[in-house]
């Protein structure tokens, strides 16, 4: 497979990173080519903005929707943004790697997401009418490509398990894992979460670092999170409301995952 890690933290000698390493060794072991996009590295444009669009005339209304829209369908996106969605179209898999900060990605990674997941590309997908609300949710151009996160959190696993004080974690990382992978077609797999990561030493390290690459080893493998179809009959259009009888007993986010399994 060729595998396009995205990497989001700002010291090349942080745990992140270590575990980066591991990752990568354990993937390129198996037979994998890796791409990886180191932002801070690279200087990433963090935010949307005029720039972005450089066929919008000056005194154009900047129509962060619209303006996405038309220069993916001219093919008028900035070189950087162009280089990233050329990645995410080859790869078979994308991992995103980041520190946990204030309960999400860091904002290098959230502002990647937010220039290279562009209208026609990542969103605004398919038929968009009473009978359909376009191809997302299971569908869309990452229909068939895997997708998972690696994230290092300082707070205990305790702390993100179903009565913790920070809520769940599969809660908190339900609005990137559903809400960014799940949305444009990719398979989500379980994330790997390194807790308590602030209170770090070797043996802990050795021990996190044997789970990842066992992840690394199953990337092809791994069930995926069972997040029910938008267009799979689970829902009704054009609500998109779960429909009556499912998820019974559920609320919240876990309403989106399949009791089927
Ligand atoms: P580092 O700081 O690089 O290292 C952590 C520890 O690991 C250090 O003790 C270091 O010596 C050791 N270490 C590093 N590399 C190795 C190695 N190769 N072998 C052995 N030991 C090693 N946490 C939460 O749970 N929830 C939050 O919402 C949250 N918000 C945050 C917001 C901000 C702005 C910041 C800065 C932190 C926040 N944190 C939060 C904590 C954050 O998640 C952790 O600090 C981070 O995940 C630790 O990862 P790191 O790569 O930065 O670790």
């Amino acid at each position: 497979m060729k595998v396009l890690l995205v990497f989001a933290h700002p010291e090349p000698q942080s745990l992140t990173a270590s575990l980066r390493d591991v990752a990568i060794a354990q993937l390129e072991a198996d037979g994998h080519e890796v791409l990886l996009s180191d932002l801070y590295a690279m200087g990433w444009k963090s935010e949307i903005d005029r720039a972005d669009f450089p066929a919008l005339a000056p005194d154009e209304r900047l129509l962060p929707v619209a303006a996405s829209r038309q220069a993916y369908a001219t093919d008028t996106l900035t070189a950087d943004v162009k280089a990233e969605i050329d990645k995410l179209i080859s790869a078979d898999a994308l991992i995103l790697q980041f520190p946990l900060w204030w309960f999400t990605m860091p904002a290098i990674l959230k502002g990647w997401v937010d220039r290279v997941f562009a209208y026609g590309f990542a969103y605004g997908v398919g038929e968009h009418s009473d009978r359909r609300w376009g191809d997302r949710y299971g569908e869309g151009r990452m229909a068939g490509k895997r997708a998972m996160l690696i994230v290092t959190a300082g707070g205990w696993r305790e702390h993100y398990g179903p009565r913790g004080v920070n809520g769940p974690i599969d809660d908190l990382l339900f609005p990137i894992n559903h809400g960014i992978l799940y949305y444009p077609g990719y398979d989500v797999l379980p994330p790997f979460v390194t807790y308590s990561a602030d209170r770090f030493d070797a043996a802990r390290f050795e021990a996190a670092a044997e789970g990842l690459r066992e992840r690394m080893r199953t990337l092809e493998t791994t069930t995926p999170i069972a997040y029910r179809r938008q267009n799979g009959g689970d829902y009704e259009i054009p609500t998109m409301e779960l429909r009556e009888g499912l998820g019974a007993g559920m609320s919240g986010f876990g309403l989106h995952v399949s009791e089927k399994g």
